[in-house]
């Protein structure tokens, strides 16, 4: 070939060529996996090419690999399962198999592969890199590649993303699919709630986990359940069936009128004996005479929509993935892309597999402690949340009679999702301690009228499943908007010992200013604590504050919706306005989830070069459109982002300036936002945080109650002075952590209202480079 051509052909060698392929059970975010490969892999400038049915078209080859666009995975983030398939291959499984596989992807030009599935796909994965050499030179050998690609494909690259609706992969705190089935178990136990409690009915539901007890556990602490069997914490009595029907029968005796009962499928006995839901039916029957029904929900559990957690997830880890890929070298173990902390992380994907089946084996040999430090590092607290919570009249967690406090709880701001789950939590596991809890109707502006009310078990009944705030909320900051006095003189007349705050900013802005005027008001010297809620997630102290889910879960669902009905008959680009305050927190998330094709937020606010940008690049997008198909764009607006760049000013000049290429309409979700049904990862962060806060209430009290009580005296009402006991209760990535005003308010940016750090700023640059605004502006 001429010098040129020769040049254009080693270029084209040195492109990376990228497989990307699903494999073992589907989950719901493997779509996004694959959007994001082929996306971030063609920015990147690398060819992404689909396996499709898994090991099995990397087997079969032909048409079963398939060179991607940009346009390949358009729609993809909201098709729950896998779109380019999945199986189970035994032929991969031999070496026949593999050296068939092996041939095709050298055909291809492919030297890297990206396996999303679970530990029995990453092994086989593994299994295929290790050996790659010999297959090669067995496939050299029978002419069946030439020299010339034996040398180019010396090694084979894998990166392994773990699909897998169990969570039950070591190494990361969560596996993509996970939270999505959580999500349809939810939907489904929430249904027979309703129909449980009409009928005074026990119901009995197995959900999937043979080896792992994570669905269920999750489900049993987001839905309020009476009891669960999980396979790595069999019940602790041989007679299990005695201890179950001793806590539904107590609920009973309380006023519930169902018992739900929840069994991973794989639930075990300390015999290691099944646990079987017809059995637990008859026991409940029989002993109990309680009209009892048994619920299956197979393979709903894997259906549907994914939500909004594991598009996000799937996206950035497979962006991930991609870089590893490129960062990749044949000395370095085959990589698996997990989670910890909040934070995408890389570790060899075989210590991961190694430890997953070690697992197993733990549970095969009883080791049931060790099979439990081997889940993800909040499985145990989890665990605790859930027993602490349900189980009533255990007195092994009640304190001493000195060491009980008399605690209020109040919810402060706009409503956020998990705010009731987080005070029916709080309540139940204080009184397991012996506490006394008073609920404060409508934030501090009910506080200063005394409008206390004490809770009972039974008065939080059914809370977690609720949205919006039962006790009423309000905005009102203690000595800005109600006098302070009052305040201290309404927590000493009701004897309050410890304060929980529920809310967003303004809940934030009163800790402060409790804590300023502290010293001047002896019933303000105990423990506060904040929960953060609000869909904003703009409270200093947590990565995530409870709402925030459940909002960008609506967002998912209106924005999909929107875009379909542009699919058939418009092309047409919608400006949709979320919430947020003054933090673009909704909006970059939201924008990975929902695919935004441009977010306006108010870090960054909007300028007119911006707008004139965006103009263009859409104008290029639908003029690279197929003209025979109709299209639905989004971009994402946070309400505080401009006065002057309204969202339908946004949406008047893009309507003018797309003529006849496209039209636009605005869509302002406004309060739906803030929830319906809390999502079930706002219930669960609720249900740990309201934990945590009542641990920390009982840290900061117990020195000067246990001393008071050595000599003999009432409890003082100043019961802590220290700066530490003025705290948010937040989450840092999976760990809970307090954080003192003190410490969290040099890094807050009071004027306006966030932290002066967003965790989630690392994501906004995908939005940008998923949206295709580089790409395209590179081949015009
Ligand atoms: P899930 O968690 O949904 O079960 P998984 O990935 O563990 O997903 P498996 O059925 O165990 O599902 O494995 C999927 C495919 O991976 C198998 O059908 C097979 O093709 C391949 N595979 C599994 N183990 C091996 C192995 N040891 N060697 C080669 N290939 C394997």
């Amino acid at each position: 070939p001429a010098p040129g051509a020769r040049n254009k052909l080693d270029q084209q060698q040195r492109r990376k060529k990228i497989g990307v392929l699903t494999s073992g059970g589907d989950a719901s975010g493997m779509n996004a996996c694959v959007r994001s490969v082929v996306l971030y892999g063609i920015s990147k400038g690398c060819d992404v090419y689909a396996v499709y049915e898994g090991y099995q078209g990397l087997v079969d080859g032909g048409d079963y690999i398939r060179k991607m666009d940009w346009r390949s995975v358009t729609g993809y983030l909201s098709i729950g399962g896998t779109s380019i398939g999945t199986a189970r291959c035994m032929a991969f499984k031999t070496r026949e198999g593999r050296l068939l596989a092996a041939q095709n992807l050298i055909k291809n030009g492919i030297d890297s592969l990206i396996v999303c599935g679970g530990d029995g796909s990453l092994t086989g994965a593994d299994v295929f890199r290790s050996e790659w050499s010999g297959l090669v030179s067995e496939l050299l050998k029978a002419d069946r590649i030439t020299k010339e690609e034996a040398s180019i494909f010396k090694h084979l690259t894998i990166v392994g993303l773990v699909g897998s609706i169990d969570n039950d992969m070591s190494s990361t705190d969560i596996t993509i699919g996970a939270v999505t089935s959580l999500h349809r178990i939810c939907e489904a136990v929430d249904s027979v709630d309703t129909t449980a409690l009409s009928h005074s009915r026990a119901f009995v539901i197995e959900v999937m986990g043979r080896h792992c007890g994570w669905l269920a556990l999750m489900a049993g602490i987001a839905t309020g359940a009476d009891f669960v069997f999980i396979p790595e914490r069999p019940p602790s009595e041989e007679d299990w069936e005695t201890a179950m029907c001793k806590v539904a029968r107590r609920h009973r005796e309380l006023g519930k009128r169902k018992t739900i009962i929840i069994v991973a499928e794989g639930a075990l006995d300390r015999n290691l004996k099944a646990i079987k839901v017809d059995h637990i039916k008859d026991i409940l029957c029989d002993r109990l005479g309680l009209d009892t029904r048994v619920t299956i929900l197979g393979h709903t559990q894997r259906g549907g929509s994914p939500c909004a957690f594991d598009r996000i997830l799937g996206t950035v880890q497979s962006v991930a993935a991609v870089d590893a890929v490129l960062a990749s070298t044949p000395d370095k173990p085959s990589p698996m892309i997990g989670m910890n902390n909040n934070q995408v992380t890389t570790k060899p994907l075989m210590d991961a597999v190694k430890l997953t089946h070690e697992g197993a084996a733990a549970i095969e040999s009883r080791n049931f402690d060790r099979a439990l430090e081997l889940r993800d590092p909040q499985f145990l607290d989890e665990l605790k949340v859930f027993n602490v919570a349900t189980i009533l009249d255990d007195n092994s967690i009640y304190l001493p009679e000195h060491q009980q406090l008399t605690i209020a709880i109040l919810h402060i701001g706009a409503p956020a999702g998990g705010m009731n789950s987080a005070t029916r939590t709080a309540v139940r596991y204080a009184l397991n301690r012996g506490h006394t809890v008073y609920g404060v109707a409508n934030g501090f502006s009910g506080l200063v009228r005394g409008c206390f009310e004490k809770l009972d078990w039974m008065g939080v009944d059914g809370w977690t499943t609720c949205g919006g705030s039962l006790l009423g909320t309000n905005r009102a900051v203690p000595g800005k908007d109600v006098d302070m006095g009052m305040v201290a003189f309404q927590l000493q007349k009701y004897e309050i010992q410890a304060l929980m705050l529920v809310g967003g900013f303004e809940a934030y802005a009163s800790l402060v200013e409790l804590d300023k005027v502290r010293s001047e008001y002896p019933s303000l010297c105990i423990p506060i604590s904040l929960i953060p809620a609000t869909v904003s997630n703009n409270v200093p102290g947590t990565d995530f504050s409870l709402g925030c889910d459940t909002s960008l879960n609506v967002i998912v669902a209106a924005s999909d919706a929107i875009v379909q009905s542009a699919q058939s008959s418009r092309r047409r680009v919608f400006v949709i306005e979320v919430q947020g305050g003054r933090s673009g927190f909704l909006a970059v998330e939201g924008g990975l989830a929902v695919g935004a094709c441009a977010i306006y937020i108010p870090e960054e606010g909007i300028h007119l070069p911006r707008l004139q940008g965006d103009v263009q690049f859409l104008k290029g997008l639908y003029d690279t459109d197929n003209p025979e198909k109709s299209e639905g764009r989004v971009i994402l607006r946070t309400e505080g982002v401009s006065n002057t760049y309204t969202t339908e000013v946004i949406s008047e000049i893009l309507e003018d300036e797309g003529g006849a290429r496209f039209d636009s309409r605005t869509a302002v979700l406004g309060h739906i936002q803030q929830g319906n049904t809390p999502s079930p990862l706002d219930r669960i962060r609720a249900s740990r945080l309201a934990i945590h806060s009542i641990e920390f209430f009982e840290k900061h009290t117990c020195d000067a109650l246990d001393h008071a009580q050595s000599i003999c005296e009432e409890a003082p009402l100043e019961l802590c002075t220290n700066d530490d006991s003025i705290a948010v209760i937040g989450l840092c990535g999976v760990e809970v952590h307090a954080r003192s005003i003190k410490e969290l308010l040099p890094g807050t940016d009071m004027k306006n209202r966030k932290a002066q750090e967003d965790w989630w700023q690392r994501d906004r640059s995908l939005v940008d480079i998923l949206s295709g605004r580089s790409y395209f502006s590179s081949i015009e």
